[in-house]
């Protein structure tokens, strides 16, 4: 883009307020259901609803197929980063939705993943809320290999061992982080570890967890609830980098994470760049600048006040061309 005139423009914005595109950096496109396979009209109509709402970029820490190289070329999608496929060691994630790999080829396959993908690779470090997560040992060896080669690595934890073992391996952003231990946040923060809590998914069961029959497994779900919005409260004050991902459908909803970022203690503004600028610049884009790329959306309305108007913006400019 650029901020100088154009002679001969055409005036598609007179006046309001101007946002890089907003961001989703936890979403899956391509299929919503473990029984159906990845399509292209899925991931074609996922990303569309993105688009749709304002959301230019994505990132996708896992899919159940690789994103095909059809969606870079086609000027009309939201620009994807990917990170392959979900990378599950035995006992952890659905079996075979992602790629199922023993904890031994674990290194080389986060290695092949961030090398065909956008240089992300996913690993699920935990699973099941009694069982042990992936050895620290071994994610630190995929942070360190992926690093090597100019990757990232993103982490699914849900357990107080897993967040502590991806802290500690030091990945690049905890994707969840339910039960996360509050000393932890500190170590994220000095080492440029972001959160990414995907606040919407939790908060869209936390009603039917309330409800359930007493179990250990409530017990540990509501816990892990509770100390979440305190905890991003806290990373954020302690400088570690907290983002905006629904990792639920439809897409297009980023609007909901960024309200709840807010009721976690957020400030309207902190909560709107971690869908916008500060999700863009954390996957390496710049925001509305000379040079940089013309994605952005227009609102009438100062978008800080109320983010359901997020998903409504009058303008929507993806590569430089009006899509809406
Ligand atoms: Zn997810």
């Amino acid at each position: 883009m650029r901020s100088e005139p154009v002679p001969g423009a055409d005036l598609v914005v007179d006046g309001g307020w101007l946002l890089p595109g907003l961001v989703d950096v936890h979403t899956h496109p391509g299929t919503e259901d473990l029984d159906a396979p990845f399509s292209d009209d899925v991931l074609r109509r996922h990303l569309s609803d993105h688009r749709d709402a304002g959301v230019l970029l994505v990132r996708t820490p896992g899919s159940a197929a690789p994103i095909p190289g059809w969606v870079d070329e086609d000027p009309d999608m939201p620009r994807v980063h990917s990170a392959g496929r979900w990378l599950a060691t035995p006992g952890r994630f659905f079996p075979g939705f992602g790629r199922d790999v023993s904890e031994a080829g674990l290194v080389h396959a986060a290695v092949e993943e961030a090398k065909t993908s956008s240089g992300w690779c996913k690993v699920i470090a935990d699973w099941k809320y009694d069982e042990p997560p992936l050895p620290r040992e071994i994610l630190a060896a995929v942070v360190r290999a992926v690093h090597a080669i100019g990757g990232r690595v993103a982490a699914h934890c849900q357990t107080a061992d897993g967040s502590r073992n991806a802290v500690e391996a030091g990945v690049d952003s905890l994707e969840h982080g339910m039960h996360l231990d509050p000393a932890l946040i500190d170590l994220m923060a000095d080492q440029g570890t972001a959160f990414v809590p995907t606040l919407s998914v939790f908060g869209a069961e936390a009603d039917r967890w309330r409800a359930a029959e007493p179990s250990a497994r409530r017990d540990w779900w509501l816990a892990g609830w509770e100390g979440m919005l305190p905890n991003i409260r806290a990373a954020q004050e302690a400088g570690v980098t907290v983002l905006a991902g629904t990792d639920s459908f439809p897409c297009g909803t980023v609007a909901s994470e960024v309200e709840w970022l807010v009721r976690a203690g957020l400030s309207a503004e902190a909560a709107l760049g971690a869908a916008s600028w500060t999700a863009r610049a954390w996957l390496g884009l710049p925001g509305l600048v000379d040079g940089g790329p013309a994605d952005l959306v227009a609102y009438d309305t100062d978008p800080t006040l109320n983010a359901s108007m997020l998903p409504h913006p009058s303008r929507i400019i993806l590569r430089g061309r009006v899509v809406a």
